[in-house]
């Protein structure tokens, strides 16, 4: 299996090793798959006894033909070990009636990037050695807060790789500040930059483009990399958990062999929803796609019209995962549907202009597959109440987004099948927006939230979450953003 760059028409060739080691294709492009794998049924049903490391390995074994199985299968077994993941990664909860919750957020942060960022780094310190690479990785992330726990789990004591995090000093949560200050880990690095987000981002992406700086890295034995989402290492594990769904609905008995099922995501960049549609053309039975997005709703706009318009109002939301204007992965999906030629189009014309327009053959296609729907800021909130009041479950604001949407989607059908939604974060990630959905005051400490969350609804906090404030704070260094070169040339 040879991949190539959705912005090269001649199509040239890379393995899977060289995609995951070099995140990015030359021209600027993404990675995808030359030709999508089968899954047939009866493989489908053999997967439905397996366990969810097993299931990882056989489907990531279609796509990166590069590792052997062996290679797979124990990096997924460390990746979504029981200590990772207590009681199974993905679990899929029964809501109501067709609902479904695939629950993506066992892991180490509590958030779904885990299901990817647990495994990734395992896959790029192979990609290491498989490449002839001499040099080890050196991940440099700016985060707003959850991006950069999540990468920090990941990247803790894997070979060959070291990982430094810088975020703004003011910009996180107490709690976000807390769970990275208080990272474990010998290759690990954190630091607070005086500034905000887009101070610490450009600082780490002059540091990428500056060849004084990498002949210095160079002279240490150290080669950049990027744990960025649009890194096919972190996209195909992500396709794993849609099969897993199916699994799991087959052994509840919820549908049959070949019964179709929908899905509904909680979207920002594009990379969980796309994953599943990949799943699908593997030859998953699913139905149909739910976008679903909050206040910035540049997605359903895009679904419902054809224009991609980044000219407009950026609102921050309590479901800050989703608050973006720019959604890389769906690169991906216009590459498959519109070819290479008119993405590089659509691409040129976002750089220039903020926006583009697909053609209606290319709208119609991509509708066939996805729909948007959206949720407001009020939508969310009573989503939160009415789910915890009617059925039970207590849903974070992201999740929120995606029920509200799934019920809006499915109130316009005629045959309702089960509905996958997934959700992407722990109520207890955003304890406090949570808790005022609820109904109640937030407190004013943040970390109070999370034991009057779980006082006042009998769910528990989740391991990563218990206990922060008792842990050894290890990192506490702020620095300007102008000295975060030599804050990483230092470290090496
Ligand atoms: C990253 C994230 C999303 C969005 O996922 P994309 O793959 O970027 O579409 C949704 N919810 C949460 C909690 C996230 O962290």
């Amino acid at each position: 299996m040879m991949y190539q760059s959705t912005r090269d028409a001649s199509h040239k060739k890379y393995s899977a090793a060289e995609v995951i080691k070099m995140g990015l294709a030359p021209d600027g492009g993404l990675f995808i798959p030359e030709s999508i794998p089968a899954l047939t049924a009866e493989e489908i049903a053999a997967l439905s006894t397996d366990a969810y490391p097993v299931r990882a390995a056989k489907i990531l074994g279609k796509f990166l033909t590069d590792y052997t199985y062996e290679e797979l299968l124990s990096d997924c077994e460390a990746a979504y070990a029981e200590s990772s993941f207590p009681g199974g990664a993905a679990p899929l909860v029964h809501v109501h009636d067709h609902v479904y919750s695939l629950e993506l957020w066992h892991g180490p942060t509590a958030a779904f990037k885990d299901m990817a960022l647990q495994i990734m780094p395992r896959l790029l310190s192979r990609a290491i050695v498989k490449t002839g690479e001499t040099r080890d990785a050196l991940i440099l992330v700016a985060t707003s807060g959850d991006t950069g726990k999540a990468a920090l789990e990941g990247y803790k004591d894997i070979d060959r790789i070291g990982i430094m995090v810088f975020y703004p000093v003011d910009g996180v949560s107490r709690v976000q500040k807390l769970q990275m200050a208080t990272q474990t880990g010998n290759n690990v690095n954190v630091c607070a930059i005086r500034g905000n987000f887009d101070d610490a981002q450009t600082g780490v992406k002059k540091i990428f483009g500056d060849a004084e700086m990498a002949r210095s890295l160079a002279e240490k034995g150290y080669v950049l990399s990027s744990a960025n989402s649009i890194n096919w290492g972190r996209l195909a594990p992500q396709i794993v958990y849609y099969v897993s769904a199916y699994c799991d609905l087959l052994n509840k008995g919820a549908l049959k062999m070949g019964e179709t099922m929908d899905v509904c995501v909680p979207t920002g960049n594009f990379g969980n929803i796309f994953a599943g549609y990949i799943a699908k053309l593997m030859g998953l039975p699913v139905r149909h796609f739910v976008c679903a997005s909050n206040k910035n709703n540049i997605l359903t706009d895009f679904l419902r019209t054809g224009t991609y318009d980044r000219n407009r109002d950026f609102h921050l939301t309590m479901s800050p995962s989703m608050d973006i204007l720019i959604s890389s992965n769906l690169e991906r999906l216009l590459c498959l549907t519109a070819g290479e030629e008119r993405t590089a189009a659509y691409m040129e014309s976002l750089k220039k202009d903020g926006a583009y327009t697909v053609d209606a053959e290319v709208l119609a296609a991509i509708n066939e597959n996805f729909s948007g729907y959206f949720a407001d800021e009020a939508a969310t909130a009573e989503t939160i109440k009415a789910y915890f009041e009617q059925y039970g479950y207590l849903a974070d604001t992201h999740t929120a987004v995606a029920l509200s949407a799934a019920e809006q989607y499915m109130a316009t059908l005629d045959e309702v099948r089960p509905m996958v939604v997934d959700s992407t974060a722990s109520p207890y990630k955003f304890a406090a927006d949570v808790y005022e959905s609820l109904g109640k005051n937030q407190p004013a400490d943040p970390l109070a939230a999370l034991d009057e969350l779980a006082a006042s609804t009998g769910t528990e906090i989740p391991y990563p979450l218990r206990g922060l404030g008792d842990r050894e704070v290890r990192f506490t260094k702020v620095i300007d953003a102008e000295d975060m070169p030599a804050a990483v040339l230092e470290w090496c």
